[in-house]
């Protein structure tokens, strides 16, 4: 609400802005049948009629506003938003919305402001672009990597000759290799590489499969600049779990290991 003079009472008046409006403009029509009622009962003047008549909407404006005794005629033209902005010479409201003119100074309104439409919804939309964007990278990433770092390898390692190995060597190359726990390789995914990154402690077998991978990539890689080594290293010891028994991975750990001893 807000409090101007109104040129056609011809006094500081209260003006409802949208909110007080929506719940005082449903009593304007009722309330001037109560006023009609009144009249046809009493066969009184309309005068008479209008003091001794408390109209609905006119309870509703005294609850918004305070002042009593106002009719829906009166209320009917005190919507802020049917009058235009304040003028800046006089300082009465101008009479409409669209009023270029102070019709008490004859002043020339100043426009209003223009305000820009607020900027949301293409900023809501690609940063929902921008997610999705990173779980496509976060889902498919580790996928890519290990196809390409595959492909940056030549043939496959040979599975070990030695046919058996004893319990107290795949013992002594599990505690060796710094792996822990019982002696039973880990099947990894791409997606393992995040467990990696986020330096988590690595699933059993990972280093095993790693010194294997290791030995072979050695000589097998196409592309050998460091960042390449690492994911084609990485790469092998993911394909190695998924391809290698616990005791294919433990046989050939231990025949590098023979092979580098030899002199
Ligand atoms: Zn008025
Ligand atoms: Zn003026």
């Amino acid at each position: 609400m807000e409090t101007h003079f109104c040129w056609k009472c011809q006094k500081e008046m209260p003006f409802l802005d949208e909110n007080e409006w929506k719940k005082v403009s449903p009593l304007l029509r009722p309330s001037m049948q109560e006023l009609r009622d009144y009249l046809t009962l009493h066969r009184c003047s309309l005068q008479v009629a209008r003091s001794a008549v408390k109209t609905q909407v006119g309870i509703k404006f005294e609850q918004i506003t305070g002042m009593s005794g106002i009719h829906f005629d009166t209320i009917y033209h005190h919507r802020r938003s049917d009058w235009g902005p304040v003028c800046g010479q006089c300082g009465l409201l101008l009479r409409t919305s669209k009023a270029k003119l102070c019709a008490q100074c004859w002043t020339v309104a100043e426009p209003e402001p223009v305000m820009p439409p607020p900027y949301k919804l293409p900023i809501k939309k690609s940063l929902v672009a921008a997610l999705g964007l990173i779980l496509l990278i976060l889902l498919c990433g580790p996928w890519l990597l290990y196809a390409y770092g595959l492909s940056n390898i030549t043939g496959s390692p040979e599975p070990a000759k030695i046919a058996l190995i004893s319990p107290e060597n795949k013992a002594l190359i599990w505690k060796e290799l710094k792996e822990q726990g019982a002696i039973q390789v880990e099947v990894l995914t791409p997606y393992d590489i995040y467990s990696l990154l986020l330096d988590k402690p690595y699933p059993a077998g990972t280093c095993l499969a790693w010194y294997v991978a290791r030995n072979y990539n050695h000589d097998h890689l196409q592309d050998r600049r460091m960042l390449y080594w690492h994911i084609s290293g990485e790469a092998l010891t993911v394909w190695l779990t998924r391809h290698w028994s616990s005791d294919e991975l433990l046989a050939k750990a231990l025949e590098i290991r023979q092979s580098k001893a030899k002199p």
